[in-house]
């Protein structure tokens, strides 16, 4: 990878190095004769015993001589991070209060990657006949006659048929194989490639997206549109006005099951894939993605969160598809908000943002109203067709049978839409077959032994699961406890439990149960997923990963099992949520030819979420919600900030937690902010504390913790507070973490 000295007139020159690991500052490095360095440059250095590579952030006379300071040992050939990425991250780490070095470490953990992508296995006709025919073999010979070489898993699934069906034919010298290399990261995009026509309405949407892009300044734009109205119709005439002006285009997913159906949308649309970026895809894959993003190769990228932190050069136009979504917010290292670093993203390159959402968050509807975003509407789906029409059904009145969660209006409604050959999509956001098992004989409750909270039975694996820590065991015949046996019993519904119901009440049908922990992973799920598109389901039953952005086609009828699951939590954002939810949920029914109809089981549908859903009236529940927010101080209006301090040790975690509050009464005055007093809204330039008091979930992991809320109206420094609040407080010391999370999503 070293490309040698590069010959420079500079001497006494010092580098400041950002190192990808946990740590703020850049060290210093003495740049050797010759060596040509500027910032974002990448180079090998001394650190500690080993070398490491890290990336200059900034280059500066030093001392004529080295003095003591080590010296850089070699300059990468990997393409140098621009100012804006590295605006970026330093933003990222001080926004969010995490080491730049954790945020580096985003950007730059694909390119190091080495190892070349493997090639793939191509296979075609080869001429002889089969000695043996099967029903199987035809297809696999239908599907490929005349049609060149394919993919060995694409000719299985265009066949129907397994990969070992092939491997026959392979070994007959009926196929033949060869070896392709891997598949291109980037290939030309064509704007005009398949434009569709869109209504008047749509038009009018595309033309002030197109504007914001065309202006090549940052702009945030807030498209708002119910489910089926062509959102990304819409918003792929922003990104064929970025193609056209050789911009590269950034569309942010919130689920990876998401990004594979969108990536066969975009090439019908553009006649090319677009460059795919997320876990599931390979490491040397990523590797080369980077790189493509470097060099302008790449065009466009359609991934998860993490695509945020690539190495673009010519960034035009970045949308955030199911804005709104939770999924959005990284909860773990680098806490941070994927849709809200998307806008600084957005503001450091001058370019367009997009949000994309049916139920947008309060936020982005507040900076909307405001007048800080556009807001461009589309009124109504596509050519006309209806919204689903919402049921209420109140299991206050009318309650199934003890065990049984599906309610005769439902299991009609059911029955009908089988008899009708479409398909029905039953909700209920609980993985699982139970979220409790319970002993009749002496009340044990089966519960993780390293978190607060109960495990899940999962009848198809016979295990008991912690949806926390994956913690897993096999589920007893016999109670621990007492030792009675046949005494253990399913408290409470999962969608296993559910599909088991279903299949007591219609037989016949062919039900397909969905969970983001289906084993076999993303591929998996997109083969679900086209299966359900195919109409090889009658019933599916989903948690909220059915919920987002998919296309049922066949799709009449939605059935949720608790509507009010969400509303029980003391989460400010509870309202919220779950209105998104069951608008998407319930959206999903009728995308096409088929009217839709959704039944809402609810034991409070008065509620006023289940009135909006109800009503269809969102602009009602927009403003309520918005005006509590207001009243209450909370984002937007005002601004959060929550500490987690976690312990092996309950006591000691909890003093330490006393500890830090108590320092915010001891800290030195401020310019910027005041404590307020207890109680009652922060006024300007206040910041008030709540707590601590014991996390929701009190024990992760074997980690208590506690919580301390930090409140503050928008104009406040609420990071600077915090930076002086932890360099007086107590310094983090036997085992106790102190981890900072700035705008909690839930709490
Ligand atoms: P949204 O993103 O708002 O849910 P989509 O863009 O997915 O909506 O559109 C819903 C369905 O309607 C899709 O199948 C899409 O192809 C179709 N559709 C929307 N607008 C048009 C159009 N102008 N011409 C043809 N089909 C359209
Ligand atoms: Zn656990």
């Amino acid at each position: 990878m070293s490309s040698g000295a590069i010959p420079a007139k500079a001497h006494g020159l010092v580098a400041d190095v950002l190192m990808p690991v946990a740590l703020d500052i850049a060290y210093s490095y003495a740049v050797p004769p010759g060596v040509a360095l500027a910032p974002g440059v990448f180079v090998e250095a001394p650190l500690g015993p080993r070398l490491a590579v890290g990336v200059v952030w900034e280059v500066r006379p030093g001392p004529g001589s080295p003095g003591n300071l080590k010296s850089i040992r070699s300059r990468l050939d990997i393409p140098p991070l621009n100012e804006s990425l590295r605006q970026l991250i330093d933003w990222v780490a001080r926004w969010s209060m995490s080491p730049r070095g954790m945020v580096l470490r985003m950007a730059v953990r694909a390119p190091f990657h080495a190892t070349p992508e493997p090639v793939r296995v191509g296979v075609r006709l080869a001429g002889p006949t089969p000695r043996r025919m099967t029903p199987a073999r035809e297809k696999v010979l239908a599907a490929a006659e005349g049609r060149g070489i394919f993919i060995k898993s694409a000719l299985a699934k265009a066949a129907g048929c397994s990969a070992s069906v092939i491997d026959g034919l392979i070994d007959e010298g009926v196929l033949e194989t060869l070896t392709l290399p891997p598949e291109p990261v980037a290939l030309p995009c064509d704007p005009h490639f398949a434009a569709p026509s869109l209504s008047p309405d749509q038009s009018e949407a595309a033309l002030q997206l197109e504007s914001s892009v065309r202006s090549g300044s940052f702009s945030v734009t807030l498209l708002e549109g119910v489910t089926g109205s062509g959102k990304t119709e819409v918003y792929f005439e922003a990104i064929a006005a970025a193609l056209d002006m050789d911009r590269q285009i950034l569309v942010l997913m919130p689920e990876i099951a998401l990004t594979t159906q969108f990536i066969d949308r975009f090439q019908a649309r553009f006649g090319a894939r677009a460059a795919e970026w997320h876990s599931g895809v390979s490491a040397p894959r990523r590797a080369r993605i980077w790189s493509a993003v470097a060099a302008g190769e790449a065009q466009i990228v359609i991934g998860a969160r993490s695509a945020l932190f690539l190495p673009f050069n010519a960034l035009g136009l970045i949308i955030v598809d199911e804005e709104h979504d939770s999924a959005y917010k990284q909860e773990d290292g680098v806490i941070y908000h994927a849709r809200d670093m998307a806008v600084v993203r957005g503001r450091i390159e001058g370019a367009a943002v997009i949000l994309a959402s049916a139920t947008p968050s309060i936020e982005s509807r507040v900076n909307a109203g405001q007048g800080r975003y556009l807001h461009v509407k589309l009124n109504g789906r596509f050519e006309g067709r209806a919204m689903p029409v919402i049921e209420a059904v109140d299991m206050r009145l009318k309650a199934p049978a003890r065990g049984k969660w599906i309610s005769p209006r439902l299991a009609a409604a059911l029955s009908e839409t089988l008899l009708r050959r479409e398909q029905s999509l039953l909700f209920l956001n609980r993985r699982g077959y139970a979220p409790l098992t319970l002993c009749r004989s002496c009340g044990h409750r089966f519960q993780c032994p390293n978190c607060t909270t109960w495990l899940v039975e999962h009848r198809f694996r016979k295990a008991l699961a912690c949806h926390h820590c994956g913690h897993i065991e096999r589920r007893p015949d016999l109670c621990p406890n007492c030792e009675a046996a046949d005494s253990l019993m399913a408290c409470g519904p999962g969608i296993e439990r559910l599909a088991e119901e279903v299949g007591e009440l219609l037989p016949d049908a062919r039900v397909m149960v969905l969970s983001s922990d289906l084993p076999g992973g993303a591929e998996r799920l997109r083969q679900e997923f086209e299966a359900v598109a195919a109409g090889e389901c009658d019933i599916i039953i989903g948690t909220q990963m059915v919920a987002k952005g998919h296309n049922f086609p066949l799709l009449s009828l939605v059935g949720v099992i608790d509507a009010d699951i969400g509303l029980t939590s003391g989460d400010p954002r509870a309202a919220e949520r779950t209105f998104q939810l069951l608008q998407q949920v319930t959206g999903r029914a009728g995308r096409f030819e088929t009217a839709g109809r959704a039944l809402v089981q609810s034991f409070q549908p008065e509620h006023p979420v289940m009135r909006a859903i109800l009503s269809g009236d969102s602009e009602r529940f927009y403003a309520e919600e918005t005006e509590q927010r207001r009243r209450a101080g909370l984002p937007p209006f005002g601004r959060l900030a929550a500490l987690i301090i976690s312990g092996d040790d309950s006591a000691s975690t909890e003093n330490f937690a006393r500890a830090i509050a108590r320092t915010a009464f001891e800290l030195p005055l401020s310019p910027t902010w005041t404590l307020a007093p207890a109680g009652g809204l922060p006024g300007e330039n206040e910041i008030s504390l709540l707590g601590p008091a014991e996390a929701p979930i009190a024990v992760i992991r074997g980690r208590h913790r506690f919580r301390l809320l930090v409140r503050a109206p928008r104009s406040t420094d609420l990071q600077g507070f915090l930076r002086a609040l932890l360099a007086a407080g107590p310094k983090e010391r036997g085992g106790i973490r102190v981890t900072i999370d700035i705008d909690p999503q839930s709490f």
